[in-house]
């Protein structure tokens, strides 16, 4: 039997020819498709910048440090992501909390950041940053958050990486209208792939000079940035600053510019397959996922919510049944602060509950450019199958 995963990359012929024509050029990394890829990212998305490393988990990690994020600040997320959106701010000293989400959206809930907030105010614990992530693709309360951040005074980064292709208020995700810098995700599951990486995206030139020095080793070969030199001394760099090796190869920037000429192509193919299940399930005991009208869905993921109280078996075995058939499911996500790691940070089970109603319901069934009607079928009769009494 075939099985239908959850999600898959889409790599034609020409996405192939790219990497060959690479592999036989003269840089293999940190040639000029690597500048080329970054320009394309931040036409399309209009943000000034953009600062292509080898993921998001990368991108994450540099925002937070070129925002000054250390040791006594606090990073906020929300619970329902991939565990990077929180692991960065630990990479860095920071603590991280995390507030409740939106219980029909499902992305962070304006409402209760603001009295989070209101709270945090009163007892001086106020975050540096918050790291909204638009699950699914779908654009989170963007100018909500922003109105907040001006009132108290917090960075935004956009966690993006479900989100390239989509817009919010009918303007690209990624242009870093509403927030300092956004982050995209290239890993084979996402919207367009590079294998492994990621991009941040920026307005501020200083901010775009710091991501480029933290993702290599801290270096510049900008005379302009250097220290005063010796004339005798011959030093074509320096390292100004502590930095990693997060660079993109060519190899990885080449596959993601030729995938950018599809990203609209591909984007588009989700949203019919999304209005096709919305169709298709609306007789079965599932919640679809709802659209608010700001917002185009980069649609990376499509969740469905169990209708418990209609169906005669739990969310696990609902979860296994469509697993046995064929349809690799999956969760996205169990909370961040429900993981091993959190929970012995401190943070204890219940700490957000619509966060946690939705863990017990939700379950991301097929979506990707190349998933056919006819599997698609197969999906919703092994759901039908599986919900049935
Ligand atoms: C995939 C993902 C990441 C991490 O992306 P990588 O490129 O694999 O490091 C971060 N945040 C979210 C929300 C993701 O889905």
């Amino acid at each position: 039997m075939k099985t239908i995963p959850y999600g898959h990359q889409n790599i034609n012929k020409d996405d192939i020819q790219a990497v060959v024509d690479v592999l036989k050029s003269d840089f293999i990394t940190q040639g000029p498709v690597g500048p080329a890829f970054e320009t394309a990212v931040a036409s399309y998305c209009g943000a000034q910048h953009a600062v292509a490393v080898n993921s998001a988990t990368s991108a994450l990690h540099i925002a937070c440090l070129a925002l000054g994020v250390g040791k006594g600040d606090v990073v906020w997320t929300t619970p329902i992501t991939f565990v990077a959106s929180a692991n960065c701010a630990l990479y860095c000293g920071a603590q991280v909390d995390f507030v409740d989400i939106d219980s029909r959206i499902y992305n962070l809930s304006v409402e209760r950041l603001a009295e989070k907030l209101a709270h945090a105010e009163n007892t001086g614990k106020l975050p540096k940053v918050v790291i909204p992530v638009h699950l699914c693709g779908q654009p989170c309360d963007m100018a909500g958050i922003h109105a907040l951040s001006q009132r108290y005074g917090f960075k935004i980064i956009e966690d993006a990486s479900h989100a390239i292709g989509g817009k919010y208020r009918g303007e690209p995700i990624g242009n870093c209208r509403y927030s300092d810098i956004s982050v995209f995700s290239f890993h084979p599951v996402k919207i367009i792939t590079t294998g492994e990486g990621g991009m941040a995206l920026v307005n501020d030139t200083q901010l775009a000079k710091r991501l480029r020095l933290l993702r290599s080793h801290g270096i510049t070969s900008d005379a302009a940035d250097m220290h005063p030199r010796i004339p005798e001394e011959i030093w074509n760099y320096q390292q100004i600053g502590l930095g990693f090796n997060y660079r993109m190869t060519d190899i990885l920037a080449t596959l993601g510019l030729s995938q950018m000429q599809r990203l609209d192509e591909f984007v588009a193919k989700r949203h019919i397959i999304a209005k096709r299940y919305d169709q298709m399930l609306s007789s079965l005991p599932v919640v679809t996922p709802c659209q608010h009208a700001d917002g185009y869905s980069g649609f990376h993921l499509y969740v469905i919510r169990l209708k418990l109280g209609e169906i005669n078996k739990t969310h696990r075995q609902v979860y296994e049944a469509l697993r046995v058939a064929g349809i690799l499911v999956n969760l996205h996500y169990i909370p961040v602060y429900r993981q091993p790691y959190y929970a012995n940070l401190g943070f204890e089970t219940g700490y957000c509950p619509e966060a946690e109603q939705y863990y017990a319901e939700a379950i991301s069934i097929p979506i990707y450019p190349g998933l056919t009607e006819a599997q698609q079928d197969q999906v919703v009769a092994a759901l039908r199958e599986a919900t049935s009494l």
